[in-house]
Parts: structure tokens; C-alpha cells; sequence
């Protein structure tokens, strides 16, 4: 327990904030057992309202860092109530009327219901494996500290007291360590999972998405298309550029053209459905992958979010210029190679948009029949 409470205190410097509870909660209950070792020379109620505490703390910082895992309201109050009245509870069986049987009643059932608490507030929430494995060996952990009250309460008869040196000498004891030991081993091993899984997926996101506008970036992009090693799918892509985008630059500075740019990556996404992907390739250059779409159905796509961004009114954010984009549209055609092979037609259309005034989609490939000055189509390759 110690080992996983130094690794999650370490793991906290790149995982997830909840890291740290699990962190301190596991040196809590590393030092609840090691507290006969630790603090032998102490008087015996000294010991024991410690590793009362010790193990209130850690099942309490447990249920914190569940809650602070899935970002649920953490009732730091209400929980801490629960352990101050359990301390005074534990204290009383301790100094006023010695009950080494009630003692370990209550101190359990305020461990377990510590737990329980946040597991029921956070059972709906886990989504990756790893973090319903989690919660799974949590919901245990409870189960296994109530079964073992069940335990001391059958094995034990009514009414009788229990001394210490009989205590340390029972199967229980022996039970309840090994355990406790067992299922506080599976807990830390699924939670490193899941802040290994969290580490992993923020990397990931960061390595695959651009900072400004959170959409792909090229390796993302790349990853997320379909494979055309096999077969060929089906879709389309559109290529979006700014146009005179520096000169937005120039006039209101660069903070005002990242706000446009995050404002394009907006409308991109809200115009296409779940399935596409939409990235940012460089500077204010947009490619979209439309799965199982036409070129046709592309362009109107494309010529939507032409509109769309031409009559966005950017007074309130300082610029008194309507601010355009060109489009250019492609199919996948049989016998491309990659997705590439598509942009780079789409990329042909892009330019033909520029060289004919800007602020208008080209599409490649079909015939369609006429949109209008904005959408217009040139024939084949
Ligand atoms: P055109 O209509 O021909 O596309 O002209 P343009 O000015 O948009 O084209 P050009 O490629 O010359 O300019 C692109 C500008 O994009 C230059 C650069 O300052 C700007 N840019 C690139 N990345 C960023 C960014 O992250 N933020 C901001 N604000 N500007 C960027
Ligand atoms: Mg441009
Ligand atoms: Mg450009």
C-alpha cells in the first residue's frame, strides 16, 4: 500500500487530479497497518484511535478521489461529519467503556459506508472499461467490509467482549488482513489502470488535436480516416481556406484572427455529422472527410458553411470586415491511394475558388446543375 501510495502521488505530476487522493489514501491505510510496527511503544488507546483515523482518512480520500475522478459534487462536509461523529463513536469504545468488538463494528461500517457513498453518487458515470472495472472493485471493497462485520458479528456470541491478544490471535484477524490486503491490492491495480488509460488518452488527444480549435491536426487526420489499403470507401473532402486572411492579421492582430479561425473550425464541425472528421491541415487551412457522402452532396455541405461564415457579423469582436472563404470539393474516386489523392483534387478545386474571386465552393468531378455564382463546378481531372 505504501508502493501504490508513492506511485499515485507520483502519477499525479501527469494523470489525473484524483491521483492524488488515491495517493494519500493509500499511505493513510499503509500507516493504519503498519500502526502496532510504527507506533508499538504508544499506550493501546493512543494506537488505536489512530488507525481508526488512519483508515477513516483513507476510505474518506478514496470516495474523494472517485467524485474528483468523475467530476461529481464532492460533499466534503457531509462526509467529513460522517468521520468526526464515527472518531468520537470509535474514542468512546476506546477510552470510556473498552469494546474491542464495537470498536471494529463501527470503525468498518464507517469505512464501508465512506466508500459506499461515492460509489452510488458515481455508478452511472464510468464509460471506459478500465473505469467500470474501477467503481466494480470499489462496489467489492464495500461488499467484502460488510461481509466481514456479518463475520465478527456471527463468529462472535452475543454480548461477549473480545480481548486484544484473542483478537490478534483469531481467524478473523487473519481474515480481515488478507482481505483487506487483497482487494485493497485490486482497487490500486484498476485505478492505476485508469490513470494510466486517462494519462494516455490526454496525450493522445493533445498529439492528435490542434490546440487553438481542439479539431484533428494532419496525424490525427490521418489516423482517423479510413484505410484505403483494402478497399476503397466511400466519401468526399472538402479543403477550406481563409481568404485574405493575413491581411485580418495585419489589421486587427493575430488574437483576432486565432478568433476567427476557432469561429470556421465551429461552423465546419456544427455543418457536418458525427462521422466526419474535421481538421486543421496549417494555418487557416481546413480539410473535412464527409463518409459515404457524394461530391454533390458535399458541395451543398461546403456552400452551407460558405454562407454561414460570409454573413457572420464580427463587430463585437472588433473587425468591421465581412470576412470569406473558398472551398474546394473532391470525391474519392476508385484508384486513389490514400485520402490524399482526394485532397489534392479538392486542393485543385480550392485554388480554381481563389483564382475565380474567392468566396464560392468548386467542385470536381460530376456535372451538377447550376447553384448560383458561389457554387460552381469544373469538369473532371
Ligand atoms: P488567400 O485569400 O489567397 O488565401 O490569402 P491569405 O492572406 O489568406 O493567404 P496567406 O497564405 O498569404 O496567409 C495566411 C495567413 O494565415 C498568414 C498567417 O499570418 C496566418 N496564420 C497562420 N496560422 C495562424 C494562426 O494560428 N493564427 C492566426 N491568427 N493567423 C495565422
Ligand atoms: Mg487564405
Ligand atoms: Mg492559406
Amino acid at each position: 500500500m505504501l508502493t501504490f501510495g508513492v506511485v499515485f502521488l507520483f502519477l499525479q505530476r501527469i494523470g489525473h487530479a484524483s491521483a492524488r487522493y488515491w495517493g494519500f489514501g493509500y499511505l493513510s491505510a499503509a500507516f493504519g497497518f503498519a500502526t502496532p510496527l510504527v507506533l508499538g511503544g504508544l499506550p493501546f488507546e493512543v494506537q488505536a484511535i489512530l488507525s481508526n483515523l488512519l483508515f477513516f482518512s483513507a476510505f474518506f480520500l478514496f470516495g474523494h478521489a472517485l467524485l474528483t475522478h468523475f467530476e461529481q459534487p464532492l460533499y466534503t462536509k457531509a462526509r467529513l461529519s460522517i468521520v468526526i461523529v464515527a472518531a468520537l463513536l470509535v474514542s468512546f469504545h476506546v477510552v470510556v467503556t473498552p469494546d474491542l468488538k464495537r470498536e471494529l463494528v463501527i470503525g468498518d461500517l464507517i469505512c464501508a459506508l465512506l466508500l459506499a457513498i461515492p460509489v452510488l453518487v458515481v455508478r452511472k458515470r464510468p464509460v471506459t472499461l478500465v473505469d467500470r472495472m474501477m467503481v466494480a472493485i470499489a462496489a467489492l471493497v464495500v461488499a467484502e467490509t460488510l461481509v466481514r462485520i456479518g463475520a465478527l458479528l456471527v463468529m462472535t456470541p452475543n454480548g461477549s467482549m473480545i480481548e486484544l491478544s484473542e483478537f490478534f490471535e483469531s481467524d478473523y484477524a487473519f481474515y480481515m488482513q488478507l482481505t483487506a490486503s487483497i482487494f485493497g491490492f485490486l482497487l490500486a491495480l484498476s485505478v492505476l489502470a485508469s490513470q494510466v488509460s486517462v494519462t494516455v488518452d490526454r496525450h493522445q488527444h493533445a498529439a492528435e488535436h490542434d490546440p487553438l480549435t481542439d479539431v484533428l491536426n494532419r496525424r490525427g487526420f490521418d489516423r482517423h480516416v479510413p484505410d484505403f489499403r483494402n478497399e476503397t470507401p466511400d466519401g468526399a473532402v472538402i479543403t477550406c481556406d481563409i481568404d485574405h486572411f493575413k491581411r485580418i492579421n495585419d489589421i486587427y492582430g493575430h488574437a483576432a484572427g486565432d478568433i476567427v479561425l476557432i469561429s470556421l473550425s465551429d461552423l465546419l464541425r456544427r455543418h457536418t455529422s458525427n462521422g466526419a472528421r474535421v481538421a486543421r491541415f496549417g494555418g487557416e487551412e481546413f480539410v473535412v472527410f464527409l463518409p459515404r457522402q457524394t461530391a454533390a452532396a458535399a458541395g451543398q455541405v461546403a456552400n452551407g458553411i460558405r454562407a454561414a461564415f460570409s454573413s457572420l457579423d464580427w463587430k463585437n469582436r472588433g473587425i468591421l470586415d465581412q470576412i470569406t472563404a473558398s472551398f474546394g470539393v473532391s470525391a474519392i474516386a476508385r484508384g486513389d491511394h490514400s485520402i490524399h489523392d482526394a485532397i489534392k483534387r479538392a486542393d485543385d478545386s480550392l485554388y480554381a475558388a481563389k483564382r475565380g474571386g474567392r468566396d464560392q465552393v468548386v467542385l470536381e468531378g460530376a456535372r451538377l446543375p447550376a447553384e448560383g455564382p458561389s457554387l460552381r463546378v469544373i469538369s473532371g481531372r
